[in-house]
């Protein structure tokens, strides 16, 4: 199947249908605003409960709204008159905020809750839900070489406390929902995504950003040396927000995963201490590594079985983790050096 083949919103939707994007303050669901803006689509509605000035990116001609999805009635006005509906609000970060916050991670129950629900009620064709790998069953992923992680592998379940919990209820929803009520639900399992306009600083950013940061910094400061969490034998894959985009567009739109839960991820595997070096690698500086084995570190090992994805859309996430990585290590560099400077920044 070539990639040009596989219905995608722009094939499925007329353009003035109305998409309804949460959580698009953030990362991945502010790309995907620009990613359907860019489509041509008229109706885009996107909704953070972040004020306005803070979403990382704002797409000019779109509804931005500010309300907090976790009432209900906030997610009626969110999805009148919608024709598909993304959800990817959700309270979340990198190990260290869902290893720390676990009641702030499963109160996004509620946003799917009433998300879904009103979605329903709007008469929307079709619902997306953004599931996560820390859904798995924990004990699958107690070593560094763990195998990869297929679809089956999140029953019996024994999901990350917190985070993992909620996403994996949340897709019990989207399951019932087309089960009972004829709502098309898709729901995709990311694994680390990565890139430019994600966050970087502040206790919420994820391993890549973090790593990048940490080397910009070092650079700067002429300190020579890095802090890595755990002692850096810990491996995961990682994937870029490009692929994440096209991926979930992909999902949405295919008949063949409606209410079936799909991994979305790079099986590109690579310890913490191999990241650090491809980073350390883009920088043109070595510095020495502390280790900080009380900090969150999350499962031992993770990868993404991506034999189902190649099965149903003939494709996977392929960009390779160093031209990723060079693409985001540019961007938070300036990031780093706007903030330097006083003007203002993503996180
Ligand atoms: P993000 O934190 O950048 O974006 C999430 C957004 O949701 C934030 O802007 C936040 O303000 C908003 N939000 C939180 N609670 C809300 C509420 N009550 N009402 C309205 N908005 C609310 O995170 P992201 O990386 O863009 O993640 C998007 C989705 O993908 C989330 O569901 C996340 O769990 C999932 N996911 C992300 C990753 C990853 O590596 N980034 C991995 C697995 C799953």
């Amino acid at each position: 199947m070539k990639h040009t083949d596989k219905p995608t919103a722009a094939t499925t939707l007329n353009r003035n249908d109305l998409i309804v994007i949460a959580g698009a303050g953030g990362f991945i669901a502010g790309a995907l605003t620009r990613h359907f803006h860019d489509q041509g689509f008229t109706r885009i509605r996107a909704i953070d409960k972040k004020p306005l000035p803070q979403w990382y990116q704002r797409v000019e001609g779109v509804e931005s709204l500010c309300l907090d999805l976790s009432d209900e009635a906030n997610c009626r006005k969110a999805c009148e008159g919608a024709a598909e509906v993304y959800n990817l609000a959700a309270d979340m970060g990198g190990m260290g905020f869902i290893e720390r916050f676990r009641i702030e991670c499963l109160r996004s129950i509620l946003i799917n809750t009433h998300m879904i629900e009103s979605a329903w009620r709007a008469g929307a064709q079709r619902y997306f839900f953004s599931s996560s790998a820390c859904a798995y069953n924990t004990i699958l992923q107690e070593r560094a070489d763990a195998a990869a992680l297929k679809e089956s592998d999140a029953y019996p379940a024994m999901a990350e406390r917190g985070y993992g919990w909620e996403k994996l209820m949340s897709e019990m929803f989207c399951q019932e929902y087309w089960a009972e009520r004829g709502l098309k639900t898709f729901i995709a399992r990311f694994h680390n995504v990565y890139g430019p306009w994600g966050t970087w600083d502040g206790g919420r950013e994820k391993a890549p950003a973090a790593i990048c940061r940490k080397v910009i910094e070092a650079r700067d400061n002429g300190a020579g040396e890095i802090t890595i969490w755990g002692d850096g034998s810990q491996a995961r894959s990682f994937m870029y927000i490009d692929d994440c985009l096209k991926g979930i567009d992909w999902i949405m739109h295919c008949e063949k995963l409606v209410a079936t839960p799909i991994n979305l991820g790079s099986h590109e595997m690579v310890s913490i201490n191999r990241l650090v070096s491809i980073v350390e690698g883009i920088a043109g500086v070595k510095l020495q590594r502390k280790y900080d084995l009380g900090a969150p570190k999350g499962v031992a090992g993770r990868n993404s079985d991506n034999r189902f994805i190649r099965q149903v859309l003939g494709w996977e996430p392929d960009t390779t983790l160093e031209k990723g990585l060079r693409a985001t290590y540019a961007w938070i560099e300036q990031q780093y050096l706007a903030r330097k400077a006083g003007r203002p920044t993503v996180s």
